[in-house]
């Protein structure tokens, strides 16, 4: 590794779904290696026992992996400083523990939850924020021996210097500045010998040559903690940028309450990663000028941190579905299809196994009605004409456009000229419609929303000269010839 090398880290505790605000974490990081030529570290933080899975492991791996962010070292690929699961670098830790309780940095803890508990509601009731009151930092060697012959198990204690400021630049919100007094002296381990987040983060960082911590400003709080262990054992600090906090359109806290808030849930959703990524690189980030759509290549391009802001990002739906809509209608009919596919099986529109015909087939429908998707389950919204063979009015004033005086010679006009074609596609379509707005002198509206109507029942949908040659010549005759026989 060379002095300057970028060196930063993506850290996520495995205890439930990948979060938007994780992945966006993930990003920033990774945009930050990309731009730099650094390298992304992937570690897993699985010190909360229980709550940790396995399953939510590789629901983040597969997370970061479909959103395009891959890393350069860490868990399944290895590395120098491996290994980069924390359940698995006990031993190192306890070595630094050690040091810290030999040097009186650090100290065993023999109060049970209920004596901290008790101090917590007086100091609540006093109106206090509560901390530790130190009951354990000076144990005579006696009353140790009598705790452990009790059977207590001690937790470890970071011993908080006093009258400290503890001051940093931070990246993102410049100079931040703590008084050590608030702090009280801190468990570093629990009483089963497993380390805490706070303790473990800052031996991992350290050993792991990290240059640059960025994260959620949820851990604003816990840097000053953070900071007083790399000075206690002498770690060099890496540079911290603490990125906002993810907010609703309701500037509240996102939570489940404003709608998918996993990565998982776009993804079954279908959503574009492309697009995702695109929108979560502005969330937090503004890049200079008023581009809104960015390739991976782009952004990796553009991102700075200095361009990191300070104040909160909001969540805002519409603009995602607006960037996923713009992804779609570039998109290949093969990748829209890709998106389509589960809901359309969910609607009961395609079954198992797709033929190479009918996967054209389906391929041409989705080419038809792109332009109206923001994300992929809303296919089902706008497919229905090229499946149902029953048309059925949406409503009464789809019908009445059938009982225009005009609309009965449109139609028989149509259906002579479609007789009449030799190959039906997109062009000669065309042809016939345009060929009898001419003919008919009539307005275009006057031609085609009849001729919509009796073949799907609605008054809107994609253009005719893409649905005709997909629903095809025979049904379509037949879905008019129908329709007309009910007026
Ligand atoms: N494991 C922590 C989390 O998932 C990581 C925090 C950090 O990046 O230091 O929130």
């Amino acid at each position: 590794m060379t002095q300057d090398e970028i060196r930063v880290r993506f850290a996520p505790s495995p205890t439930g779904p990948f979060h938007i605000g994780g992945a966006r974490s993930a990003l920033f990081n990774w945009l930050l290696a990309r731009k730099m030529g650094g390298k992304l570290i992937l570690r897993i933080e699985d010190t909360d026992l229980e709550r940790s899975t396995k399953e939510s492991e590789e629901n983040i791996k597969e997370a970061l992996k479909w959103l395009g962010m891959t890393w350069d070292e860490g868990i399944d690929i290895g590395g120098e400083y491996g290994p980069y699961r924390q359940t698995e670098r006990l031993d190192i830790y306890q070595k630094y523990t050690e040091e810290l309780l030999a040097k009186g940095l650090a100290y065993h803890c023999y109060c049970t939850d209920e004596e901290l508990e008790k101090d917590r509601q007086q100091q609540m009731a006093n109106g206090e924020t509560p901390h530790y009151l130190g009951r354990c930092s000076h144990l005579t060697k006696e009353s140790e021996a009598k705790f452990i012959a009790e059977g207590r198990k001690p937790t470890v204690r970071f011993r908080v210097p006093p009258n400290q400021q503890i001051v940093f630049t931070d990246l993102v919100r410049g100079t931040v500045s703590f008084e050590s007094n608030g702090v009280g002296d801190f468990v570093i381990v629990k009483s089963d010998g497993i380390p805490v987040y706070n303790y473990a983060v800052v031996i991992d960082d350290a050993l792991m040559k990290m240059t640059h911590v960025i994260r959620a400003e949820e851990h604003l709080s816990n840097t000053p903690r953070q900071l007083l262990i790399y000075d206690a054992l002498g770690f060099k600090r890496p540079e911290f940028g603490h990125i906002s906090l993810i907010l609703g359109k309701d500037r509240t806290k996102m939570s489940k309450r404003h709608g998918a808030t996993s990565v998982q849930q776009y993804r079954d959703l279908g959503y574009l990663p492309e697009a995702l990524v695109n929108f979560l690189a502005l969330l937090g980030w503004s890049p200079v000028g008023e581009q809104e759509i960015f390739s991976l290549e782009e952004l990796i391009q553009a991102f700075s941190m200095d361009r990191v802001a300070k104040n909160p990002a909001v969540f805002d739906v519409d603009k995602l579905n607006y960037i996923n809509a713009t992804y779609i209608k570039q998109a290949s009919p093969e990748c829209v299809l890709e998106l389509a596919l589960p809901h359309l099986q969910a609607a009961g529109y395609v079954d198992g196994t797709l033929t190479a015909e009918k996967r054209a087939w389906l391929m041409e429908v989705m080419t038809a009605v792109k332009e109206h998707l923001s994300y992929g389950a809303q296919v089902v919204d706008h497919v229905d004409i090229f499946f149902n063979e029953d048309v059925q009015f949406e409503s009464e004033e789809a019908a009445e456009v059938l009982r225009d005086e005009d609309a009965s010679q449109v139609i028989e006009v149509f259906k002579e000229k479609m007789a009449a074609l030799e190959t039906v596609d997109a062009a000669s379509v065309k042809k016939v419609l345009k060929s009898i707005v001419k003919e008919l002198k009539l307005g275009g509206k006057k031609v085609y929303m009849p001729l919509r109507v009796a073949m799907t029942g609605k008054m809107h949908g994609p253009d005719l000269d893409h649905i005709i040659p997909i629903i095809g010549r025979e049904k379509v005759m037949a879905r008019i010839n129908a329709t007309m026989a009910k007026m």
